[in-house]
C-alpha cells in the first residue's frame, strides 16, 4: 500500500463554494496535503484524464462536466492512502453514500459527486503525474 493519492474537488463542489469545507475534512481525517492547486481543465485535458472511461455512456456527460469550471487537484498523503480517500469519499453515487462522507454531504447527483479519488497506488501515481510536476509536490 502506497502513502499516496491523488484527489479532485470537482468544479460542482468549486461553483457552490464548498471546497474549503472539504480541505477542513481532508486535514480532519489525517492526510496531508502534498500538493494543491486550483485548475480548469480544457475538454482535452479531461478527456485524457478518464480515457479509462472512454467509451461508457457518461464519458461526454462527464468529460463536459470536468472542464465545465475550476476544479482544486489533490496529492494526499496518509497511510493507505487510496482506500483511505475513498472511504472519506464515500459511495460513486450519493444517494448511496454513508453518512459522514464527503459525497454523502456534498455532492448533488451520481455524476455531479463533488470529488474524485484515485482506485489504485499504480492510478494514484499516474494521475498525480498528470497534474503535477515534482517541483510542485511537497
Ligand atoms: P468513482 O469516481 O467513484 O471512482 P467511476 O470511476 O465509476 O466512479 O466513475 C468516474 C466518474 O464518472 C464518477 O465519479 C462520476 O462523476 C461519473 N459517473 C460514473 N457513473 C456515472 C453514471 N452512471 N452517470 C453519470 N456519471 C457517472
Ligand atoms: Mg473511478
Amino acid at each position: 500500500m502506497s502513502n499516496l493519492t491523488f484527489g479532485i474537488i470537482k468544479p460542482d463542489a468549486v461553483k457552490k463554494g464548498v471546497q474549503g469545507s472539504i480541505i477542513q475534512r481532508i486535514l480532519n481525517n489525517g492526510f496531508k496535503i502534498r500538493g494543491m492547486k486550483l485548475i480548469h481543465q480544457t475538454r482535452k485535458q479531461a478527456e485524457g484524464f478518464y480515457e479509462v472511461h472512454r467509451g461508457k455512456p457518461f464519458y461526454d456527460e462527464l468529460t463536459e462536466f470536468m472542464s465545465s469550471g475550476p476544479c482544486v487537484v489533490l496529492a494526499l498523503e496518509k497511510e493507505n492512502a487510496v482506500p483511505e480517500w475513498r472511504k472519506l469519499m464515500g459511495a460513486t453515487n450519493p444517494a448511496e453514500a454513508d453518512e459522514g462522507t464527503l459525497r454523502k454531504e456534498f455532492a448533488s447527483s451520481i455524476g455531479e459527486n463533488a470529488v474524485h479519488g484515485s482506485d489504485s497506488d499504480e492510478n494514484a501515481a499516474i494521475e498525480i503525474a498528470y497534474f503535477f510536476s515534482k517541483l510542485e509536490l511537497v
